[in-house]
């Protein structure tokens, strides 16, 4: 089975989130399976030259707002598939990777290249695996093309929803130019009186995932659906939850090469060093009894941050510290730093984006604060299980299914979880979280449930390979 997975985003090229995780992570899975799997995604001013092995095509032809335009397209496998990167400077060479007024017009343009390359390959493809609005340009092309270009008349597509928050609006009147003409095609993106990219993938794509199965009910309710509930709800026939995987070769104690020390669930020594380290690097006392709280997050709404606000009197006064890294709405931004400002020997702030320091916290922090308000999937609760950091999660998509309440009786479970989003339920887990820390074996047990779970890219390519092998017989 060949499969070409389109993203926005994917490591090691480019990152601002986990769909770039998933991105780099799963066509290297699939390729581990045995399928012919490769990745398409834009070059950026931010990948590293290091990444682009050399140029795969530098005639990429193809017709743009009415002209001939000339892209190119690096090689690479810094990933471990093979990936060509989509080089047209004029679209991705820009400081950040979104945030743009006609980002609509730049991942169009991707989309628009992508399949002009996929041509140029002439190999026939089974599956283009498409990721949030960002492709559902493709989805629409293709759902077009499949009816008079016999080179895609058997190729099917998956449209993976990660976060339906992010929908990729714009006017209707910009369709003619993003080369969208036909009645057929402008009626995938009509959405509430202007057109959308999400909804073009959520209606034109053959098959439809979500990253956790929770997510996938979760969005087909009116209160989370943001408008295209309906929709969900009518395709619910065509809807999955398949549960992000980690990548063990980057998020691995034992092997870590950022980590002060390295550790494992038989051997968790190494762990107080790192938690020195990571206290001595946003320069707190060391005090290696007192519980460190980790954050790695966006500072969004999604995130949760209001309960944190919240939550945070609590955690000083349980004697904790508490280590943020994180960037995003300035309000919260700056509730940190004030935070930080006025108890500056319990609270570490790390304001930006910075993979090392994720690294640290992860390995070096007792618990891991995700309180979000909604959650996709989430892939920090999943890599502090693996790094003996127990999470205290609201038990919302991905998080309620990878995070299970942590049981006296039984000894099972692997965090804590709470249900409202009420501050008080926060800090009741905050509290028993404390209580657990206290009693080293009872920690150490929940650690252990923890980080001897498997949460591997491998089971989660399965489960896609699945999908698509079904989506063909469609
Ligand atoms: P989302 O995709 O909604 O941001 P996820 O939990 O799925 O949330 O993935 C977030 C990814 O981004 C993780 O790999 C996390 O470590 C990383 N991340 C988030 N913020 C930062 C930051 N400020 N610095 C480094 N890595 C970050």
């Amino acid at each position: 089975m060949r499969i070409a997975v389109l993203s926005s985003e994917a490591v090691p090229y480019s990152k601002t989130g986990g769909l770039a995780d998933v991105a780099g992570a799963l066509p290297k899975a699939l390729t581990r399976t045995g399928a012919d799997a490769f990745l398409i995604t834009p070059c950026y001013l931010q990948t590293k030259g290091e990444y682009l092995w050399h140029t795969a095509f530098d005639d990429l032809w193809l017709e743009w707002s009415g002209r001939p335009y000339r892209a190119k397209a690096f090689y690479s496998e810094a990933n471990g598939s093979p990936t060509f990167l989509i080089d047209a400077p004029e679209f991705f060479h820009r400081d950040s990777i979104y945030g743009y007024r006609e980002d609509y017009e730049r991942f169009a343009f991707f989309n628009h290249a992508a399949l002009t390359l996929l041509k140029r390959l002439d190999k026939k493809i089974d599956i283009v695996h498409l990721n949030d609005w960002h492709c559902g340009f493709a989805a629409v092309k293709l759902a077009h093309l499949r009816f008079w270009d016999p080179f895609w008349s058997n190729t099917r597509t998956v449209f993976s929803i990660h976060n339906l928050a992010y929908q990729g609006g714009f006017g209707s009147g910009e369709l003619w130019d993003l080369g969208f003409g036909s009645r057929f095609e402008q009626d995938h993106f009509a959405f509430e009186g202007y057109a959308s990219a999400m909804k073009a993938g959520l209606s034109a794509s053959d098959m439809l995932s979500t990253v956790s199965p929770t997510y996938g009910v979760e969005i087909q309710q009116h209160e989370n659906g943001y408008g295209l509930d309906w929709l969900l709800r009518a395709r619910s026939g065509r809807l999955s939850g398949i549960t992000n995987g980690v990548d063990y070769e980057v998020w691995n104690p034992e092997t870590d090469p950022v980590l002060a020390a390295n550790f494992s669930w038989k051997d968790l020594s190494g762990k107080r060093t790192c938690k020195r380290d990571l206290l001595e690097r946003f320069s707190l006392p060391v005090e290696l009894e007192s519980p460190v709280f980790g954050i790695v997050s966006r500072l969004t709404s999604q995130k949760g941050i209001e309960l944190i606000q919240q939550a945070a009197g609590e955690i000083v006064n349980v004697g904790g510290f508490l280590t943020v890294l994180g960037s995003g709405d300035r309000q919260y931004e700056d509730f940190f730093q004030r935070l930080r400002d006025a108890a500056p020997d319990r609270v570490g702030f790390f304001r930006g984006y910075n993979e090392e320091l994720a690294h640290t916290i992860e390995a070096g922090a007792d618990i891991f604060l995700m309180p979000s308000r909604f959650e996709p999937c989430g892939l920090n609760q999943m890599y502090s299980l693996r790094y003996g950091t127990v999470p205290i999660v609201r038990a919302v998509g991905g998080l309620h299914d990878t995070i299970h309440n942590f049981d006296r009786v039984t000894g099972q479970g692997n965090g804590y979880k709470f249900t409202d989003f009420i501050a008080g339920q926060f800090v009741e887990k905050i509290y028993e979280a404390v209580f657990a820390y206290n009693e080293p074996e009872t920690w150490r047990r929940i650690q252990m449930n923890g980080m001897t779970e498997d949460h591997s890219w491998e089971n989660a390519a399965r489960k896609y390979l699945a999908l698509y092998e079904h989506t063909l017989r469609l």
